[in-house]
């Protein structure tokens, strides 16, 4: 099947989209048959899932609220295993025609900096790209249509049909959702199975009953965009120490990430556990950080393209259920953002890939148990690590220790880089390095304790955040 992506011939590098933007539910009556599976949500994961069940010949349906291409607040950072994904669905050409190459990490922190590579790795590639999620989303969606999904935009999922409880440890159930147009108008959409991949907010998710371990971490993050003339340097910067007026540093990280449009993509996050958000204020945490980096990067009120925006990053595969009798949860519906670095494109593209397998097993089959396997194939692919993660996330929460990792790691490159790999879940198996040896030895500890005890082990105070601002 052709695939529709164009790019528009005036220079203008960002793609047309021709999705089927449905701006009257009438139009629906041609959907009166069930789907195999409907989808809440056009984003990474949604779209991913769709996609691969498409491609293998299932109906499907995706029903998004907005209508692409659509601002989404993001640090529009693809790291190799973005890549990875984006390559295997065959959009690496598309990603590439629109957005920036760079090459790696250039980390600075308490007086040093380094730059570290991408590594050299058997799956992944050795580069990333930064896109902005405008151009980036519209992208897969209209992907996944031209392979045979239907793609509805401007439709927002109001509530799961027929919905059954699923009682101790399992999502809901549903039918469908019911949806509703721009203009009002309301439709029943149904599947045999049903995809909850509505983002961190999860309102379809919420209602077939998850909620989020309010114990484990979570990520707090803002962005704004600035004109610079260091728009296409082949280097994404992450900040780890960020300072107040008075040259404090408080708790929070920075990145600038170069869009290479003529822009750079600036923000901050912070990591809390339960309760840490309160008097919170990441506006200021933004306006310390610009204050920071902005004479060497040229941001100013002037540069700037209008006021923040932020958002959550569910950690950890903090959300849940994620299984029920005919439904799943995928990307950040199921928190599945990675602790170390607030990655979650890859993540999403991800377990929207595992969902749509197992899927596709349950369909073949005509055996909707198969659905119990994507729990035990998610924590295949992320039990160790995330275990790892969210203990690790605790500890460099609490400055004093982060300042110390940070003030003698950037001056060894070799524990930096190998530390890279970690964090960015590019660890290679036949290539082992002390990273990955010391990875392993933590999970297997993180095996043999229980959570209670592991968190002990690892406890520091939790982060108070409050004297920001
Ligand atoms: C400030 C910030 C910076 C970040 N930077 C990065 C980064 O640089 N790199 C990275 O990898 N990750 C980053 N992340 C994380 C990343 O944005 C998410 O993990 C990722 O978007 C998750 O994809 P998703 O498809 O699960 O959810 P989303 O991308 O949130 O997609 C959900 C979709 O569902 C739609 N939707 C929601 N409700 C409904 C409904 N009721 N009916 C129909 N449609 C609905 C939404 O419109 C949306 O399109 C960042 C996050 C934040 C907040």
């Amino acid at each position: 099947m052709d695939d529709p992506l164009t790019t528009t011939s005036q220079g203008s590098k960002s793609p047309t989209f021709r999705l089927m933007d449905v701006s009257s539910l009438r139009a629906l009556d041609q959907f009166t048959e069930p789907f195999d599976v409907v989808i809440v949500g056009g984003g990474p994961s949604g779209s991913a899932c769709a996609y691969w069940l498409a491609q293998a010949g299932w109906r499907v349906c995706v029903v998004e609220k907005k209508t692409f291409p659509r601002v989404k607040t993001c640090g529009d950072g693809l790291t190799p295993r973005s890549v990875h994904q984006l390559r295997a669905m065959g959009l690496e050409e598309a990603v590439a025609a629109v957005g920036h190459r760079y090459e790696g990490l250039r980390a600075h922190g308490f007086g040093a900096s380094l730059e570290m590579s991408w590594p050299e790795h058997p799956v992944f590639p050795h580069y990333g790209y930064t896109i902005t999620r405008f151009d980036l989303d519209g992208l897969v969606a209209t992907h996944a249509e031209a392979h045979g999904a239907t793609v509805l935009t401007g439709v927002e999922a109001i509530e799961p049909l027929d919905l059954v409880e699923g009682g101790a440890g399992r999502l809901g159930s549903a039918s469908g959702v019911l949806v509703q147009d721009k203009e009002g108008v309301r439709a029943e959409i149904r599947g045999r199975y049903l995809v909850v991949a509505d983002g961190q907010n999860s309102r379809i998710g919420r209602a077939l009953g998850t909620s989020r371990v309010k114990e484990w971490p979570m990520g707090l993050a803002l962005r704004g965009y600035y004109r610079s003339d260091r728009h296409d340097e082949p280097w994404i910067d992450s900040h780890l120490d960020i300072r107040d007026p008075d040259g404090r540093v408080v708790p929070g990280y920075g990145w600038i990430f170069p869009l290479g449009d003529g822009r750079v993509n600036v923000g901050v996050g912070l990591l809390s556990t339960a309760g840490a958000w309160k008097g919170v204020n990441t506006t200021k945490l933004q306006e310390y950080f610009v204050a920071q980096v902005g004479a060497d990067w040229g941001l100013s009120e002037d540069t700037s393209e209008g006021p923040a925006t932020g958002g959550r990053l569910p950690m950890g595969l903090a959300v849940g259920p994620r299984v029920g009798e005919r439904t799943l949860c995928v990307g950040d519906a199921a928190g599945s953002v990675n602790p170390f670095n607030g990655e979650g494109i890859a993540y999403g593209y991800e377990t929207g890939r595992l969902a749509a397998g197992v899927l596709g097993e349950a369909l073949s089959f005509e055996e909707p148990g198969r659905l119990s396997l994507y729990e035990e194939r998610l924590d295949e692919a992320y039990g160790d690590y995330y275990r790892v993660a969210r203990a690790f996330v605790r500890l460099i929460s609490e400055p004093k220790i982060l300042q110390v990792c940070v003030a003698s790691g950037l001056r060894v490159k070799p524990v930096m880089t190998e530390l890279l790999a970690v964090m960015s879940n590019l660890m290679s198996n036949s290539e082992r390095g002390p990273a990955e040896w010391g990875f392993r030895a933590a999970a297997s500890l993180s095996r043999v304790l229980p959570e209670r005890a592991w968190n002990a082990v690892f406890k520091t105070s939790d982060i108070s955040p409050t004297n920001v601002g």
